[in-house]
């Protein structure tokens, strides 16, 4: 039986034997067996994170020390680093470069990152009116942390979660998405091999009734959530039992505006580049084009083509530029979106179906003549559907480009240093992208606005996140 629960330094099987696959995107091929945690299991894991999170083997670490070791996770991965990349093209689809370069090389990078802070959560001192009190603040974990993460960047955004909870002394139980865990479950194994202490990180694998068992669990004290907004609302409403501390990082329907004066080849590049990066399964993918009516038919002529020349096949294949999608069913999901599309009346240029391959493959997908109202202009598709609205005047850009309940991204596309600015200003989303694609930094703050979640993860911001902040008054009469 499938032995990838880790529950307080121990791999172990579901008690009741429940176990799911997980399939090659690129085939449609169960390719591994996971244990499916039920409630015993999610008990067992909360039951041993709480233990850990006192114990002398973690909280009496030194600072120095427990950088030390998600330094040396940082470098076991490095160390594993071709092996993780063609595990996570295998379990996601993506294609190996991506896996190479985003899911493996960042991944380190947030380790070393937040190994660097541990030795810097310094508290402070305030100017009190009161006279002879001395004040201070601490920053404590905030205890057991449950970190459920989605299948579109599955090691990457577990290493999100996993590092700045450690780094602030947490202990947590990792659940990754049921399409992808294997690149998870090899992190855990390699946070092991670190010297992670028993219990510090656990591992669930399983599907939507775990994750629920988790943010339902009094003996949580905080959810970091990756996904949907959809569940992300369900997340809020579960956990209010106890009050745990809720961060949210959910969907998008980023614009990506093109000013009159943008230099088109570098527009261009960038918003194929942008919306289509991993298939189209990134959060922040630029899937609303809002160009100016002056650009719009030569920016679609050139998109089309773009598109066209990209290369669709299995991730591990060299020379491909599209991998597939993660699942039957979010193929099945794309598809209906895309037909909804013509129904609707926009104008494909190209794609628009399924591809003629074995496995969940879609064609790049590039719609016209988008209007506000059409479905592929409110949801979010995250696919390869790139789809064209066109704008006569700035302002009216912007009100469109805020007329969405999310706020993960948006970018803009001009030489005028001004207008930049003044859009990037008027934007709500949490990160907007001037003149460029959409990358994601360990040392950048990373957050929606609106239905696009709540607080910032990377940089010093996931401190807050992981940290309860504790005033200390001190009477000095
Ligand atoms: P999802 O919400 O279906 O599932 C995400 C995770 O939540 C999985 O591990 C799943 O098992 C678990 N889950 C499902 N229902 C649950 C519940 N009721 N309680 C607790 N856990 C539950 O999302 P998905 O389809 O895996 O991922 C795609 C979504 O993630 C997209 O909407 C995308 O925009 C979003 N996403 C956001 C960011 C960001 O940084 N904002 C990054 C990546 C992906």
């Amino acid at each position: 039986m499938s032995k990838t629960l880790f529950i307080g330094g121990t791999w172990q099987s579901a008690a009741s034997g429940a176990e799911f696959d997980t399939f090659d995107p690129a085939t449609g091929v169960a390719h591994a067996r996971c244990a499916d945690a039920g409630r015993p299991e999610v008990d067992e894991a909360v039951a041993a994170a709480r233990a850990a999170l006192d114990s002398p083997s973690w909280a009496g670490l030194t600072p120095p020390e427990r950088a030390g070791i998600l330094w040396r996770i940082g470098d076991l991965i490095d160390e594993h680093a071709e092996e993780l990349a063609q595990l996570e093209t295998l379990d996601q689809g993506q294609p190996i470069g991506i896996a190479r370069m985003v899911s493996v090389g960042r991944t380190a990078d947030h380790f070393r990152y937040y190994a660097g802070w541990v030795t810097k959560l310094y508290g402070e001192t305030a100017p009190l009116s009161h006279p002879n009190v001395l004040q201070y603040t601490k920053r404590e974990p905030v205890g057991v942390c449950a970190l459920i993460t989605p299948w579109n960047f599955p090691m990457l955004i577990a290493s999100w979660k996993i590092a700045p909870a450690l780094a602030c002394g947490n202990t947590v139980i990792v659940k990754p998405a049921e399409q992808t865990p294997m690149t998870t479950v090899r992190l855990v194994q390699l946070c092991q091999e670190a010297g992670i202490p028993d219990g510090v990180v656990n591992l669930l694998t399983g599907g939507p009734e775990t994750g629920r068992a988790l943010v339902e669990h009094p003996g949580v004290d905080k959810v970091s959530f990756t996904g949907s907004t959809e569940t992300g609302r369900a997340i809020v409403r579960a956990s209010a039992g106890n009050l745990k501390r809720v961060s949210l990082e959910l969907g998008g329907k980023a614009p990506s505006i093109v000013l009159p004066d943008a230099d088109l080849d570098a527009a261009v590049e960038g918003c194929v580049q942008g919306g289509l990066f991993n298939s189209g399964q990134v959060c922040a993918a630029y899937s609303r084009f809002l160009v100016h009516r002056s650009l719009a038919d030569e920016f679609a002529e050139r998109c089309a083509k773009a598109v066209g020349q990209m290369r669709l096949g299995p991730g591990s294949a060299p020379g491909t530029d599209l991998g597939p999608l993660v699942s039957a069913d979010h193929l099945a999901h794309v598809d209906a979106l895309a037909r909804s599309g013509v129904d609707e009346g926009a104008t494909l240029l190209t794609g628009g179906s399924r591809a003629d391959l074995p496995g969940y493959f879609f064609q790049p997908t590039v719609f016209t003549g988008v209007r506000d109202d059409m479905r592929i202009a409110r949801e979010e598709i995250f696919g390869p559907v790139l789809t064209i609205l066109t704008y006569d005047d700035e302002d009216e850009a912007i009100a469109r480009a805020n007329d969405t309940e999310y706020g993960l991204a948006a970018a803009v596309w001009t030489r005028d240093l001004a207008a930049a600015h003044r859009v990037a200003g008027a934007v709500h989303a949490g990160t907007v992208f001037i003149n460029m694609p959409n990358p994601t930094d360990a040392a950048a703050p990373w957050g929606g606005f609106g239905a696009s979640g709540w607080g910032n993860e990377m940089g010093s911001g996931a401190l807050g996140l992981y940290t309860e902040v504790k005033s200390v008054w001190t009477s000095l009469a």
